[in-house]
């Protein structure tokens, strides 16, 4: 569920960036990984 994440637009990339979706100017979305079985991912509060 969107709430937590990061956003923003790539300011820079680094040499070793191969991906040719990742260019200076792109929109990204950052999310962050659940395990969905901790207790704060077992009683809906993930983040
Ligand atoms: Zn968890």
């Amino acid at each position: 569920m969107p709430g937590h994440e990061g956003v923003g637009y790539i300011h820079a990339l680094g040499s070793s960036i191969r991906n040719k979706f990742l260019r200076i100017g792109v929109p990204v979305l950052l999310p962050f990984a659940t395990c969905g079985t901790c207790t704060p991912c077992k009683t809906s509060h993930p983040a």
